[in-house]
């Protein structure tokens, strides 16, 4: 791990022959912050959205103490670094073995599943536990989703209602959740889900100790600026009281993106321009999934090793360093007029779904981090960022 003040200090003092993360530990713990002290309930971060050692270490230091896990090693990453960490284990699909192990070895008490089948393999790998607190994961609408996640997961309103009585029967503590979708633009999603989720209860006829929300809190992208993030606090509070669910229930929610994605941003070196085409050293196989693959707009600064690249922009073909031509942005981006080889474009909020989506195909992919302590990218969290100017979308 470097440190150096900004990302434009280590491209002056070393090669970036590599993806280099810039992390930004300040901000993880302002989102963290930001989430334990306005939301009205448990906070569980997503760790698929970033399981680094930095990102769950600094969770945890800034007070975060429950987690959302999806496999066996995401559950042996936290109980190795979060000795007093609570885990759910909110994968609607598990392994026999691991709903065995979560619960025998690692003592997980939380469950999620959204069928009949699920719910009798985790009743059965728990040896009918009288312990257990079981979520029942619900299909809900995804329009405000940049992303959509439905079709997957989730129980629908013919499927809930009797998922949900036969879970009561095995449960300590019954809970519903749901995912709105990530990046979700509109809060009003969120309460929309609650009200379905409510009248799946109603129809159920049992009580209801815990209402997850789930993930889908927005970062900001240029062009996808969300509203306020107290906006979406506010919609969930209200629709909330609303529900059909016990007085002293529970609320609960498992942020990914919104936790992370401020506190990094990836390096990428220019190996070659040919025209109006640029070839990186990080791309679709690397930390770059998103940008490809889901086309996410995120804000790109240039960095030049001496001198200062032109405000002038054109747009540019961008290729990433593997020999797959799935390797390809499918769309063009503005940049520098002069972009050159040796420059070094830094794509920010990256924190969420960028190291962790890297494979080493190829031989590239493996990243460096380094610690910065700059704030150049918007924010959900505060105002006082810049816009930065290059990298969008032609
Ligand atoms: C991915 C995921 C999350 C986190 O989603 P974000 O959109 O990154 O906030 C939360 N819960 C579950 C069950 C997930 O699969």
């Amino acid at each position: 791990m470097y440190e150096h003040h900004t990302p434009l200090d280590l491209v002056r003092c070393r090669p970036v022959d590599g993806p280099v993360v810039c992390t930004r530990p300040d901000r993880l713990a302002v989102a963290s912050r930001w989430f334990q002290d306005h939301f009205p309930g448990h906070v569980l971060f997503a760790v698929k959205a970033n399981p680094s050692a930095w990102v769950i270490d600094g969770l945890y230091q800034s007070g975060l103490r429950w987690f959302d896990v999806a496999s066996l090693p995401e559950i042996q990453l936290i109980s190795q670094r979060c000795p007093a960490a609570t885990m759910a284990f909110m994968h609607p699909v598990k392994a026999r073995e691991a709903i065995h192990r979560a619960y025998f070895e690692f003592g997980v008490r939380i469950f999620a599943f959204d069928c009949e089948e699920e719910l009798a393999k985790i009743v059965e790998e728990t040896c009918y536990a009288q312990d257990l607190t079981l979520v029942a994961r619900l299909a809900v609408s995804n329009d405000g989703a940049t992303l959509p996640l439905a079709g997957k997961f989730g129980a629908n309103v013919f499927q809930a209602p009797e998922l949900i009585r036969k879970a009561r029967s095995y449960a300590q503590k019954l809970g519903v959740s749901f995912h709105v979708g990530s990046q979700c633009m509109s809060p009003n999603a969120y309460r929309m889900a609650m009200r379905d989720c409510s009248n799946m209860i109603v129809r159920a006829a049992v009580t209801v100790d815990i209402v997850d929300v789930g993930g889908g809190f927005p970062t900001i992208y240029p062009g996808l600026v969300p509203p306020p993030m107290q906006d979406y606090i506010t919609a969930i509070c209200e629709a909330f009281e609303t529900m059909m669910v016990l007085e002293n229930a529970e609320l609960w929610c498992e942020p990914g993106r919104a936790l992370v994605a401020e506190a990094a941003s990836v390096l990428t070196r220019v190996e070659l321009r040919k025209g109006n085409q640029i070839h990186l050293n990080d791309g679709a196989f690397g930390c770059l999934y998103d940008a490809v693959y889901a086309k996410w707009p995120f804000p790109v600064r240039v960095h030049r090793k001496s001198g200062e690249a032109s405000t002038q922009t054109q747009s540019y073909q961008l290729f990433g360093p593997t020999c797959d031509s799935m390797d390809t942005w499918p769309y063009e981006v503005e940049l520098p007029v002069d972009l050159q080889e040796g420059d070094v474009l830094e794509f920010g909020n990256l924190g969420s779904y960028g190291e962790t989506m890297a494979t080493r195909f190829n031989g590239f992919g493996q990243v460096q981090h380094a610690r910065v302590q700059d704030m150049p990218f918007p924010s959900v969290f505060s105002e006082s960022a810049e816009a930065v100017g290059v990298g969008q979308r032609t």
